[in-house]
């Protein structure tokens, strides 16, 4: 199963990723987080894309391309990935093709107000890093505490509704020509992502077996929160 997981902020790709990559043994490759790993070992290639990603801009295509072509040449590859992140540019996109062949692009259809819900809910505890949601589960048990240290719990300034309502818009602006080229190819399935994970999961599980995308058998159980 090779796919790429698209998905505008607060589609929940991260969670869906983990769950595929649990069940069934196949790695989620996240540029990303790539990315955010060299930069703190402080490798050749962190300080090249540094400044990059401190500044929320795209690492050059010829940089990018080259990582992920390094990451898919790795046997843990053989059975399927789940990419995250990548493609960002058409450039990318067509690049990948060459490098692989990619069954399907999902995309995690979610309308702006339930992205601006999820995310603008989203709150962090300061002091021992938990997640929490106002408004989904897992919510804090007294308003806006930790359950573990009472510390009053923070939203992170790209989670401020307005600022998810520019990065919602951003996102498809960047990926509507990603998502042309993957539906004039045929390999794009959309799946309304509205609902709960505990809904859409089994879901986008049934959707990959039947388009015969998803062929392993599990490696494990994993069972959803
Ligand atoms: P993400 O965690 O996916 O939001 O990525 C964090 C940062 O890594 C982005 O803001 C970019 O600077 C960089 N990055 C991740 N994926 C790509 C990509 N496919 N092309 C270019 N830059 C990327």
């Amino acid at each position: 199963m090779k796919i790429v997981l698209i998905g505008p902020p607060g589609a929940g790709k991260g969670v869906y990723a983990q769950y595929f990559r649990d069940k069934y043994c196949i790695p989620h490759i996240s540029t990303g987080d790539i990315f955010r790993e060299e930069i703190s070992k402080n490798t050749e290639l962190g300080k090249r894309i540094k400044s990059y990603v401190e500044q929320g801009l795209l690492v050059p295509d010829e940089i990018t391309i080259e990582v992920v072509k390094r990451r898919l040449e790795q046997p843990d590859t053989l059975n399927g990935f789940i990419l995250d992140g990548f493609p960002r540019t058409l450039n990318q996109a067509k690049a990948l093709d060459e490098i692989t062949s990619i069954d399907a692009a999902i995309h995690l259809v979610v309308s702006e107000e339930v992205a601006v819900k999820r995310l603008s809910g989203r709150v962090i505890c300061p002091v021992c890093g938990r997640v929490y949601n106002l408004y989904y589960e897992p919510k804090p048990k007294f308003d806006e505490q930790c359950d573990y240290d009472g510390a009053k719990l923070m939203r992170r300034k790209d989670d401020e509704p307005e600022v998810v309502k520019q990065r919602y818009r951003v996102f498809y602006d960047t990926f509507a020509p990603i998502l042309e080229y993957y539906k004039n190819t045929s390999r794009l399935i959309e799946v309304n992502a509205d609902k709960s994970i505990k809904e859409i999961t089994p879901l986008l599980e049934r959707i990959l077996i039947e388009n015969k995308i998803l062929k392993l058998k599990p490696c494990r159980e994993v069972k959803l929160e």
